[in-house]
């Protein structure tokens, strides 16, 4: 299943950034292209969050929308699918500026960060 693995891929970051701290919520920016279905991410994540810092944590997606730059006219379109086309002169020689991103963007974690220097 693809989103079991984006599910551990953005599980190890946030653990990374929690440090032993409970994680409430993470946000993640997830490209158009990566063609994630939330209800499976968000059962995946479940999953693979038992028994960690992130258990129970509520996953927050946002769907970044596809764009490329035309490599034969050079404009910019917005790809809302395959084939990935130019809106101005229908080229399939576009080259991807947005839509495969993959990024954890923000996590909230249990109680303010401590007073602890850094
Ligand atoms: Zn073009």
């Amino acid at each position: 299943m693809h989103e079991l693995s984006i599910a551990d891929a953005v599980l190890q970051i946030a653990l990374t950034h929690a440090q032993d701290r409970r994680i409430e919520a993470i946000e993640i920016k997830v490209g158009h292209l990566r063609q994630v279905v939330p209800d499976a991410l968000e059962f995946a994540f479940a999953l693979v969050a038992e028994g960690t810092e992130a258990a129970g944590a509520e996953l927050i997606l946002e769907e970044v929308p596809a764009a490329g730059v035309c490599r034969m006219c050079g404009s910019e379109s917005e790809l809302p699918g395959f084939p990935l086309a130019c809106e101005a002169c229908g080229s399939l020689d576009v080259e991807l500026i947005r839509g495969e991103e993959l990024l954890v963007d923000a996590l909230t974690m249990e109680g303010a960060p401590s007073g602890r220097s850094r």
